[in-house]
Parts: structure tokens; sequence; C-alpha cells
């Protein structure tokens, strides 16, 4: 593990990489009692010529110090957060799988350790990551998995922090996921506001292709940055691909919002053509049906398809860059 402290006093002290171990913390600590904590997924890939590449590790340094930041947490220097992180897995290289969809898993985590219980800015800090080599999300090929629409449930709410990667907006999410799993759904769609916007995914962000009623125009919608969504570093990578790749064949990207009603309209017109959630641990992960008001509401997957077009092709672009089979200012090599 990589571990570097903070005090108020003295600032940021030398980062170590140590065998992993217990961290022993007061237990008045104030990441016990106020939730200071935030976190980081990412990965860590090897390409065939044995090179060491991490992902966008920008975006995810950037994300990490908004969701520090917000929390009153100390920032750290992105660039040199990411030479550590590349020194840490170079000299981890033995964990990370050559395997293509293998990778290491990195955990950058970030809590308050001031002993109080006073709700005051902590007075020092721990930065530490962790990691874990992992395996293709879908071993066998792609699962179209079936989500409920929860709507008695909130993930996310204007003005609030549903933005940030605080380990607060997780805790609270589990119970609706598992009240989803128990009536046999894989996951929960969160919807939001009397309008019942789609927003995000279990854990991750939504994108829904659909043919324009009256043009037929084909669109790739995911919801807007409105402050109630996570900026996923795969939701950005899909916008920009298909920017690049799908706009010169016809299609409109649009970051805008969409309602449960009209992607339900959308499918009992037949225009609605695939629903796919994204993120680092899958990259796309397509949907099959949606329960909305207790009836299923069809994605677009006929009944032999796991997978729709457009979410197999961006899984193959943004592996190609991964794993550095595509030379790209997006794979970072350590
Ligand atoms: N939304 C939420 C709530 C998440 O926790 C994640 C995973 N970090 C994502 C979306 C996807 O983000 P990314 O593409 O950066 O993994």
């Amino acid at each position: 593990m990589l571990t570097i402290e903070w005090t108020q006093t003295e600032g940021w002290r030398a980062p170590a990489i140590q065998p992993y171990q217990n961290l022993a913390l007061d237990p008045a600590s104030c990441v016990f009692h106020y939730g200071f904590e935030c976190f980081e997924g990412m990965k860590a890939y090897k390409d065939k010529a044995g090179k060491v590449r991490l992902f966008r590790p920008d975006k995810n340094m950037e994300r990490f110090n908004k969701s520090a930041a917000c929390i009153a947490l100390p920032t750290f220097s992105s660039p040199a957060l990411i030479e550590l992180l590349s020194r840490f897995v170079k000299l981890e290289e033995r964990f990370i799988p050559e395997k293509r969809g293998y990778s290491l898993y990195l955990r950058p985590t970030m809590i308050g350790t001031q002993k109080t219980l006073g709700v005051s800015p902590p007075g020092s800090a721990l930065l530490f990551v962790i990691a874990s080599p992992v395996g293709p999300y879908f071993p066998l090929g792609f699962k179209a998995v079936s989500l409920e629409a929860t709507d008695h449930a909130v993930r996310a709410w204007p003005g609030g922090v549903g933005d940030k990667k605080l380990g607060a907006n997780y805790a609270p999410c589990v119970l609706p996921q598992l009240e989803a799993a128990s009536r046999g759904f894989q996951q929960n769609l969160w919807l939001f506001g009397p309008e019942q916007y789609i927003t995000e995914v279990g854990t991750m962000n939504l994108f829904v292709a659909i043919r324009d009623k009256e043009t037929g125009q084909k669109e790739l919608i995911t919801a807007p940055l409105d402050g109630t969504i996570l900026e996923g570093v795969t939701r950005d990578s899909i916008l920009s691909l298909a920017r690049e790749k799908l706009v010169p064949e016809g299609w409109r990207v649009s970051e805008r919002k969409l309602t449960m009603a009209s992607l339900s309209e959308a499918s009992e017109e037949g225009r609605l053509m695939e629903v796919f959630g994204a993120g680092t641990a899958a990259i796309v992960s397509p949907v099959r049906t949606i329960s909305w008001k207790g009836k299923p509401v069809d994605c677009g997957l006929s009944e032999h398809e796991e997978s729709g077009e457009i979410a197999l092709r961006m899984k193959g672009w943004i592996e190609g860059r991964q794993y550095g089979d595509e030379e790209h200012e997006w794979s970072y090599v350590c």
C-alpha cells in the first residue's frame, strides 16, 4: 500500500510504499463519526509488450481532489500523485495479470484522522492506495441486466454532493439496491424528481440510444453534469468517442435530461435502440429491461442478444486505448 500522511501544521509528509497492513486509528478519528472519507476507482493495465499503463489518471486525480476539497480534506498535486501511483504499480507489477480484460484495480482513498468529536475541518488526514488484481466483469461475455427504476429513494439532489466520490454517498444506496435484488433485479435505476428523470444506474452512468419520433435521427443520450451525476471517466470517454466516431456516421450525441416516460414511449414505439451502464468496473453493462411502475420496459435487445452495437463498439474502442493497442493520450505509460 501507498500511504501519505498530512497534518495542518506540516502539510504532506514523505510518501511510503509498505506491505499491506492494518491502520492504527484512534476511535475518536473524525472519519468514524462524520464520514470524512473520499475515494477513487481506477485500474492499471499491462500491454502486449509488458508495459504498465494507467487510463486517464488525470481525470481520477481531478475528481479525487474535488471530492476531498468538498469535505474539507487537503488536496494533493495531481501530477505528483500520478507519479506515485506509477511507481507503486510498477513495483507491484507482478500483480497485474497480462490477459485482456484483466487489470490491477486501484483504490486511492483519503480519510480525516483528527481525533475529535467536534464537527470541524480535519487537522490531519491519511491518503492511502490499496490494490487488487481483477478479472473481466463479464467473464463469459456480456450478460444484459434487468433494472428496477427506483423513485421512492433519491441518490443525489441539486445542491448536494452526489457528483463527488464520497463514501457517504454510497452506504445509503445499498438498501434500495438490496430491495431491487430481492425482486430479482441486478441493479436499480435512480430516477429523480416529479419528472422522473433518468440519472444513473447502481454505480454507473447511463447511456440511451434512441431514434427520433419525427425525423428518425439516431441520438446517444446521457444525463448532463448538473451536480447530481458522478463525472464518470468512462462516461467522458464514451462521449468523446461518440463525438469522434459516431457523429460522422450521422449520430447526434447529447448530454441532456431524459424522463423515464419518454424512454418508455420510445420503447413502445420501437425507437429505443439500446441502453447501457458505463463505469470503470465493466466499461459497459448492457440493459435488457427496466421495471417501471411494476411493468417491464423493453430496452431494444432481441431475445438472443446480450448487447447492443454501440455498447459493444465502445468496449472495443476503450479497451484498445486502455491496453495500448492504439497509442493514445488517454493511456499513461508508467
Ligand atoms: N456513477 C457512480 C455513482 C459511480 O460510483 C461510478 C464509479 N466510479 C460511476 C458512475 C462511473 O465512473 P467511472 O467511469 O469513473 O468509473
